[in-house]
């Protein structure tokens, strides 16, 4: 929804974002590679993504540089085509998962409201508790504690798990991007 002061506007936005970002600005620094600007530059840089923007992406991925020696490597067990048949199996599950509740118009995970998530997310009793341990100490959103239960409802149907376990909320957490927000708190 765009409000200008005479206009009212409300485009369809179901989309997914995906974005990449360097470092910093110069692109010369990254894990174990220091920016010649020092780590001013990376905190600087990075801290022009706001708290409420970094809070609604759920899968937030540092990945390392690719060096020459990576590329004399062999190529991964698991190609392309691999994760596509598990990503196929998940999307079927899910899908499965909401005809039996009786929900129209929904075939995954990303489109499920919160209320919702409690009826095909709520993980098993130590899963829970550690959420709610890492809602308390990261400080998560209503928002982010909901997009947490989701991403570890989509773990789970890629493991082929009906049931959402600890190891699926802890592998979530992961992805929340807390390396991030508290490098630019520090
Ligand atoms: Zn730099």
């Amino acid at each position: 929804m765009i409000a200008r002061a005479n206009h009212r506007i409300a485009y369809p936005c179901r989309f997914q974002l995906i974005a990449a970002m360097n470092p910093c600005k110069c692109g010369g620094s990254g894990p174990g590679i220091a920016c010649k600007r020092g780590q001013r530059c990376a905190t600087d840089y990075q801290a022009r993504l706001s708290g409420p923007f970094l809070d609604r992406i759920d899968l937030n991925i540092e990945v390392p540089a690719v060096s020459a020696a990576d590329l004399s490597l062999p190529t991964a067990r698991e190609g392309s085509a691999e994760v596509r048949a598990r990503v196929i199996a998940a999307r079927q599950r899910q899908e499965a998962r909401f005809d039996a509740l009786g929900v129209k118009g929904l075939r995954i995970n990303a489109h499920a409201s919160g209320h919702l998530l409690d009826q095909i997310a709520t993980p098993e009793p130590d899963g829970a508790a550690l959420l709610r341990s890492a809602a308390e100490t990261l400080g998560l959103s209503a928002r982010g504690f909901h997009r947490v239960l989701r991403v570890a409802r989509t773990l789970a149907d890629l493991d082929g798990i009906e049931t959402v376990r600890r190891i699926h909320i802890a592998e979530a957490l992961s992805y929340r991007g807390e390396s991030l927000r508290q490098r630019q708190a520090a």
